[in-house]
């Protein structure tokens, strides 16, 4: 007995060569080739008597074979196959090439479909290779033609034919896939069911049914991720963190302190913040804000409150530049304040005391930190080492990682002597479209930073034609004379080049021989060591580097106010929402900045594209279009995720089937926490949580 679980080795007329093909598709069940979906559909459902037609179009036609046979070419000796059909109107020729065996399938008597491109030759109007289609008594429906025809993404010579046959062979196993949809959804929503839809999205008998089947099986993909995402949530609620008081005489005292005022976006994030902290569940939320928005000042006021209500906050940085950058920068804040920072990388372990930075041995400041004397660490991931011990965390705030395992969370709780859940917070500058946030970080909370600190000058965007590039080359020197500093990004110039040793070493080998010879040239690519990568940023923070050339890897986040040129080579080749990122890097102080994109192509759809850099007035604004025009996995690099290869069909530009998914997980997870009234969607859930936690 077969199932939808049975190798797909057990159809007929499927051997090894053709299994292993499929196995390339990741296809090696019946139940993979149901879910296999087309990724589009031909519509030939008009049959157009023969008289009708006419050439250069595609036609159905239907017919009795009057004659078939083959014959030779004279000059290319490549076998042709003619036939010539005939209806109640008239009769047409079709030739194939180098198929003689249709002589064999195809016999005079028989009533058939062709579809395909007519043409007309010497002798006349004929189909060119037309799709055939053989009509009998017991079999009347047809998978080629006349009708809506799947068409599959197929590699390795598998031909479509071939694999509509499986499809066809597997789906009455469908049935056999269990429906762990709720039914108060389906009923709600009057979704069909779904054994229909997976016979309809293959083989459609119609658009009505189609547009059924697919938002069906969208829905079924999205509500899985976003049930998974409440399920997190709900979990959390579950555990105790601490409640952490909001201090506001305190924190009014300390942003009236600072050189400036806090936007309303850094105000209301704040808030929003702290009023999550007063609960005794934990938090976990994600703080968005453009480069240079602000964020760090925030992470700053919550630390503060944590610190006056008597508990720790670790600050995790991705690399040991921004962890030193962040320790400079609270300690600067807190100046006036009893509040203890440390730093703890690798490399550098510090302590502020009484507004003096001393170094400080490794044992000492754990015993510190365990002791509870430090209230806010700021370190790497170097945090989560073992010897750590915490004496109360209660927060933990993460820098440019947007998601921070649960894992990684449960450590961090069983560092904590109290063994309570931290609160946490991630922060990050990508731009990340609401729809693409919803599904992805679902379980995630969302504050958003939208403006930027008043006064802040507006970076100067030019696209430079090839024949400015002088100009520009001697507009770069003149900002470095005056003391500024300048990025330069090059794109990957070949596929292989991933990690762009190549691009950048090619134009900075060009830039220290021939533009700049006299100037100190940076170098900074992905084959690189963390070490050495370290180094050149120090140098280039300090500015012993005048010109920095890097790949698109420059890190999110690093502060050089001092830089004012961003240049961009290759501009076109990037993301918008990349290229804004970039930009980000210059524009971070009073000086004026600039940002000079090279475009190599001169394409219409490029300029317009790099215009709207030109225009936008956000980042989201970009991350939206860049959504648009080249999807999520190219722009998050989320393309190989667990997450991602659960949406087949689902795009997350289905915002309003997002939403909708999103209101039932919702209503499902808080009627019935633990789905014990659902046990199939119980169980589909503890293995879509194996797929992502196998990443
Ligand atoms: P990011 O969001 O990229 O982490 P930062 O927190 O590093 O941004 O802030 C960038 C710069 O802006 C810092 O030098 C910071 O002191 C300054 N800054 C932050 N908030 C304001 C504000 N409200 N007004 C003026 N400058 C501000
Ligand atoms: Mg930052």
């Amino acid at each position: 007995m077969l199932t939808s679980q049975s190798p797909i080795s057990q159809l007929p007329r499927v051997g090894k060569s053709l299994s292993n093909k499929l196995k390339r598709l990741e296809i090696s069940t019946l139940e993979d080739l149901i879910f296999y979906y087309p990724f589009r559909y031909d519509d030939l459902t008009k049959i157009t008597p023969i008289a009708k037609i006419i050439p250069g179009q595609i036609f159905t036609v239907r017919g009795k074979i009057l004659v078939i046979a083959n014959r030779r070419t004279p000059l290319k000796r490549k076998i042709i196959t003619e036939a010539i059909i005939t209806d109640h109107s008239g009769s047409v020729k079709a030739i194939w090439f180098s198929q003689p065996f249709l002589t064999k399938t195809l016999k005079p008597g028989e009533n058939v479909y062709f579809s395909g491109k007519t043409e007309t030759g010497q002798n006349g109007l004929y189909f060119s290779n037309p799709v055939y289609e053989k009509i009998t008594e017991w079999k009347k429906e047809t998978l080629h033609t006349a009708r809506l025809v799947p068409i599959y993404s197929l590699k390795d010579k598998i031909t479509q034919k071939q694999f509509r046959f499986l499809i066809k062979q597997s789906l009455p196993y469908g049935k056999l896939i269990y429906d762990w949809l709720p039914l108060e959804i389906k009923k709600n929503l009057t979704l069909a069911d779904l054994n229909f839809c997976l016979k309809q999205i293959h083989f459609p008998e119609n658009n009505y049914y189609l547009e059924k089947a697919i938002y069906r099986i969208k829905f079924n993909e999205l509500f899985l991720l976003q049930l998974q995402g409440q399920k997190i949530k709900k979990d959390l609620q579950k555990l105790k963190a601490e409640k952490i008081d909001f201090h506001l005489k305190e924190t009014k005292k300390f942003t009236s302190s600072l050189p400036f005022k806090l936007t309303d976006s850094q105000r209301k994030s704040s808030w929003e913040i702290l009023r999550d902290l007063q609960k005794e569940t934990p938090m976990n939320r994600l703080l968005e804000g453009d480069v240079g928005s602000g964020k760090t000042l925030v992470a700053a006021i919550i630390s503060l409150n944590n610190a006056l209500s008597g508990f720790q906050t670790a600050f995790m940085a991705p690399t040991e530049i921004l962890a030193k950058q962040h320790f400079k920068t609270l300690n600067k804040v807190f100046k006036n304040y009893k509040i203890k920072i440390a730093l703890f990388t690798r490399t550098d372990k510090k302590i502020q005391n009484k507004n003096k930075i001393s170094e400080i041995k490794k044992s000492a400041l754990i015993k510190k930190i365990s002791e509870g004397e430090i209230q806010i660490i700021v370190g790497t991931h170097a945090l989560i080492q073992k010897e750590i011990e915490f004496k109360n965390l209660s927060l933990v705030i993460v820098d440019e990682q947007h998601r921070f395992g649960v894992e990684q969370r449960a450590i961090l709780t069983k560092k904590s002597k109290t063994h309570k859940f931290p609160h946490f917070l991630s922060m990050t500058a990508t731009p990340i479209p609401r729809s693409l946030a919803l599904t992805l970080y679902g379980d995630l909370d969302l504050s958003v930073i939208n403006e930027m600190p008043k006064g802040r000058k507006k970076i100067i965007t030019k696209i430079v034609s090839p024949q400015d590039r002088t100009k520009a080359n001697q507009f770069i020197r003149k900002e470095i004379e005056k003391g500024r500093q300048v990025f330069i990004i090059c794109p990957l110039i070949e596929e292989s080049d991933l990690l762009g040793v190549k691009a950048t070493t090619i134009e900075y080998e060009r830039l220290k021989k021939e533009i700049f010879p006299d100037l100190k040239i940076g170098l900074l690519h992905g084959k690189m060591k963390t070490r050495e990568k370290e180094k050149i940023r120090l140098e280039f923070l300090e500015n012993k580097i005048n010109i920095l050339v890097a790949t698109s890897m420059v890190e999110v986040g690093v502060d050089i106010p001092n830089a004012s040129v961003m240049v961009i080579e290759g501009a076109e080749r990037f993301g918008l929402a990349q290229l804004y990122q970039f930009r980000g890097r210059v524009g971070r102080s009073e000086y004026q900045s600039y940002c000079f994109l090279f475009a190599e192509s001169n394409s219409l759809n490029a300029k317009q594209r790099l215009n709207a850099l030109l225009t936008a007035k956000n980042g989201f604004e970009l991350a939206e279009k860049d959504l648009e025009i080249r999807g999520a996995g190219e722009i998050y690099g989320v393309k190989q995720s667990g997450f991602l290869s659960c949406l087949k069909l689902a795009k997350l530009t289905d915002y309003k089937i997002i939403i909708e998914a999103k209101k039932w997980a919702m209503k499902i997870i808080n009627q019935d926490p633990e789905l014990s009234a659902y046990p199939n969607l119980k169980e589909k859930l503890i293995e879509l949580d194996k797929i992502i936690h196998l990443e």
